[in-house]
Protein backbone atom coordinates (compact mmCIF):
# COMPACT_ATOMS: atom_id res chain seq x y z
CA UNK A 1 0.00 0.00 0.00
CA UNK A 2 2.91 2.82 0.79
CA UNK A 3 4.73 1.31 -2.36
CA UNK A 4 1.43 3.16 -3.98
CA UNK A 5 1.57 6.16 -2.35
CA UNK A 6 5.29 6.63 -2.99
CA UNK A 7 5.10 5.87 -6.77
CA UNK A 8 1.71 8.29 -6.68
CA UNK A 9 3.97 11.03 -5.26
CA UNK A 10 6.54 10.36 -7.81
CA UNK A 11 3.97 10.57 -10.98
CA UNK A 12 2.53 13.89 -9.31
CA UNK A 13 6.29 15.25 -8.86
CA UNK A 14 6.73 14.17 -12.71
CA UNK A 15 3.48 15.68 -13.58
CA UNK A 16 4.77 19.18 -11.74
CA UNK A 17 8.08 19.81 -13.13
CA UNK A 18 6.41 18.99 -16.83
CA UNK A 19 4.68 21.97 -16.30
CA UNK A 20 7.34 23.64 -14.65
CA UNK A 21 9.22 23.17 -17.81
CA UNK A 22 6.57 23.29 -20.18
CA UNK A 23 3.36 25.22 -18.93
CA UNK A 24 1.26 25.65 -21.68
CA UNK A 25 -0.52 22.92 -24.41
CA UNK A 26 -2.78 23.69 -27.19
CA UNK A 27 -5.88 25.36 -26.99
CA UNK A 28 -8.33 22.82 -26.99
CA UNK A 29 -10.91 24.56 -29.25
CA UNK A 30 -8.78 25.24 -32.44
CA UNK A 31 -6.42 22.50 -32.06
CA UNK A 32 -3.33 24.89 -31.38
CA UNK A 33 -4.13 26.80 -34.74
CA UNK A 34 -5.42 30.21 -32.67
CA UNK A 35 -7.98 31.03 -35.34
CA UNK A 36 -10.93 29.58 -37.14
CA UNK A 37 -10.67 29.02 -41.59
CA UNK A 38 -13.16 29.75 -43.63
CA UNK A 39 -14.57 27.12 -46.00
CA UNK A 40 -12.44 29.30 -48.85
CA UNK A 41 -9.39 29.24 -46.55
CA UNK A 42 -8.99 33.29 -47.68
CA UNK A 43 -10.21 34.33 -44.41
CA UNK A 44 -10.27 33.52 -40.85
CA UNK A 45 -11.30 34.50 -37.29
CA UNK A 46 -9.14 34.35 -34.05
CA UNK A 47 -10.28 32.16 -31.19
CA UNK A 48 -12.07 33.00 -28.88
CA UNK A 49 -10.76 31.17 -26.45
CA UNK A 50 -6.78 31.75 -26.53
CA UNK A 51 -7.23 34.64 -28.25
CA UNK A 52 -5.56 33.96 -31.46
CA UNK A 53 -2.79 32.43 -29.56
CA UNK A 54 -3.49 28.92 -30.08
CA UNK A 55 -2.38 27.81 -26.49
CA UNK A 56 -3.90 27.50 -23.03
CA UNK A 57 -2.18 27.05 -19.46
CA UNK A 58 -1.65 23.73 -18.17
CA UNK A 59 -4.22 22.81 -15.60
CA UNK A 60 -1.27 22.66 -12.44
CA UNK A 61 -0.03 26.10 -13.92
CA UNK A 62 -3.30 27.92 -13.51
CA UNK A 63 -3.33 26.06 -9.81
CA UNK A 64 0.14 27.38 -8.52
CA UNK A 65 -0.84 30.89 -9.73
ZN1 LIG B 1 -7.93 28.57 -29.27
Amino acid sequence: MLDLVVVGLALAALYLASVAIWPYAKCGRCSGRGKFTSPTGKAWRSCGRCGGAGKTERLARRLFR
